[in-house]
């Protein structure tokens, strides 16, 4: 394999079955050009524009001039343009095909939502504008706060954190705020069901607390006698997700939650999921004390590089005084955000972030939601959890579905369909690429063997959901019949092909150095 000079395969396999001309001088192949770095292309001795020394300027820098040469790729703009088009070229996206990440929620995200974003009174403010001059703006993140509220049945939302994952550490430092405002400063241990996705106990961990795993019991749902032999006066509370990992509704939430309550604990939601349930359960009713919601999953915002994610956090009444600045208030005189602690009530724990979030995507999510209405978004979740029941109907007769049942919005199977065929989970999802389709969720979540992680959502059509199984029953029966070069030598037709996963985790190169040869001229 031909590997550039910081060690990247760039060029095609040498060894594919193309008549051995399957290695092109250039690297490219048919009009999908090989993209070395930027650095490779440009070199730091050109200069992309010619401008004339200044004349006469004396520096201000104090001393602080750069005396060694910055480095950087000299290329003109069309050649600049140009590498970052080949790149974008390369990448895959939800406007390219289906994108059956589990546990990510990949929808489409509706056109009519950019355009609310571009409006000008939305898209061209800044943060620091006088609040008088943004009232519009400020407004619209109250709606948006009231939906989400209504929607989950809470009294309380912070708008301002920047992911689901951060929206976890919001929510547990509210309760670590809580419980050190009760002088409860044993209440360390916090349990997370073996199933949850890693960023649960690394949150935990974050504020302080040690986590304690609950085995997941043999229909994939948290082990309730596991749960009440955890239960002690030392326990914060649990982290728990509603649909779980493994696609499933955990039937016993509300006396999962009571048990936590009745400890003295409090019920942390993990509300990734959300896109199963929004408009058909209120998880307020369900017994959380907090929940972030990521907008770019179940409310449409674009995400996976096409965008930044956000993690609106609610809280129940007991969590809500200690929610972060800042706030949005509707007062006589019109809409304010209350940006001090001390201006707000109950005690803030302070702040999460130096603004208030992420406009754009309030823009975008209350778009999706006042389009959709309330039917709309209960007939989004009825899909999304038709859509996954449909692929595991269709396929669990050739694939072997982790659980039996129904699942909710995404579909889990294990690798016992690949026993003894020498092709392993990995092998099958680097053939999927082959294939024209984005892999599913590998590996994930831990508690099955070789897990596939299936979520198509409600905005794939039928024939298009059928096209996908067509294609991975075929695969599942190529791999029954033997046919493993198929899988081994996967992805064969993708502009790098199989990599070397062992040596890209045990040796990665996450930074260029110059080549020597050109440091030597
Ligand atoms: C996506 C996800 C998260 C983290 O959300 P980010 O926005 O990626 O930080 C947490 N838990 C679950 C179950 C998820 O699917």
């Amino acid at each position: 394999m031909a590997l550039n000079s910081q060690g990247r395969p760039t060029r095609m396999a040498e060894n594919l079955s193309t008549g051995g001309y399957a290695d092109t001088f250039s690297g490219s192949r048919g009009l999908d050009q090989s993209e070395p770095l930027i650095f490779e292309r440009g070199r730091s001795d050109n200069t992309g524009v010619d401008l004339p020394k200044p004349k006469g300027t004396k520096t201000r820098l104090g001393g602080l001039d750069r005396t060694a040469d910055i480095g950087l790729p000299g290329l003109a703009e069309p050649e600049a343009m140009r590498h970052y088009v080949r790149l974008s070229r390369k990448n895959y996206a939800i406007d390219l095909g289906l994108y059956p990440l589990g546990s990510c929620t990949m929808k489409h995200n509706p056109r009519l939502n950019e355009k609310m974003a571009r409006l000008p009174g939305l898209a061209d403010i800044h943060p620091m504008q006088p609040q008088q001059t943004v009232e519009g703006a400020i407004e619209l993140m109250g709606e948006l706060a009231h939906w989400l509220m209504t929607l989950t049945n809470t009294p309380c939302v912070a708008l301002s954190p920047k992911a689901g994952a951060h929206g976890e550490l919001c929510g547990m430092m509210a309760i670590r705020a809580a419980l050190d405002a009760r002088g409860e400063t044993k209440r360390r241990r916090v349990l997370v069901p073996e199933s949850a996705h890693g960023t649960n106990p690394a949150t935990a961990v974050q504020c302080g607390f040690t986590t304690d795993e609950i085995p997941a019991d043999a229909t994939g749902r948290v082990d309730l006698e596991a749960l009440k032999a955890k239960l002690g006066d030392d326990v914060a509370g649990i982290m728990l997700t509603n649909p779980n990992t493994c696609g499933l509704f955990e039937r016993d939430i509300k006396t999962i939650a009571d048990l936590i309550h009745d400890c003295g604990g409090y019920f942390y939601c993990d509300g990734a999921n959300f896109n199963a349930i929004v408009g058909r359960v209120r998880p307020g009713d369900l017994g959380i004390d907090a929940m972030h919601i990521n907008l770019h999953k179940t409310f449409s915002t674009p995400h996976g590089g096409g965008g930044p994610g956000s993690g609106p956090t609610v809280f129940s009444e007991a969590l809500a005084p200690f929610a972060p600045v800042p706030r949005v208030e509707q007062t006589k005189d019109g809409w304010r955000l209350i940006e001090q602690e001390a201006d707000a009530d109950g005690e803030p724990f302070g702040r999460m972030t130096a603004f208030h979030g992420q406009m754009g995507m309030f823009s975008r999510a209350l778009t999706y939601m006042l389009s959709h209405g309330s039917d709309g978004l209960k007939q989004a979740s009825e899909d999304a959890v038709l859509n996954a029941n449909y692929i595991l109907a269709r396929l669990k007769h050739v694939m072997t579905p982790a659980f039996d049942g129904t699942c909710m919005h995404e579909a889990l199977f294990d690798d016992r369909f690949l026993k003894d065929t020498g092709v392993t989970t990995l092998d099958f999802a680097k053939a999927m690429i082959d294939e024209g389709y984005h892999p599913m969720t590998m590996y994930f979540p831990l508690v099955v063997h070789g897990a596939m992680l299936i979520e198509p959502t409600e905005t794939e059509s039928k024939s298009g959901l059928d096209r996908f199984c067509d294609v991975l029953e075929a695969l599942s029966e190529a791999a029954k019949a033997g046919d493993t070069d198929r899988f081994r030598a996967a992805p064969v037709h993708a502009p790098t092909k199989r990599l070397d996963e062992t040596q890209a985790a045990r040796n990665p190169v996450l930074r260029w150095t110059p080549p020597v040869v050109a440091a030597a001229e």
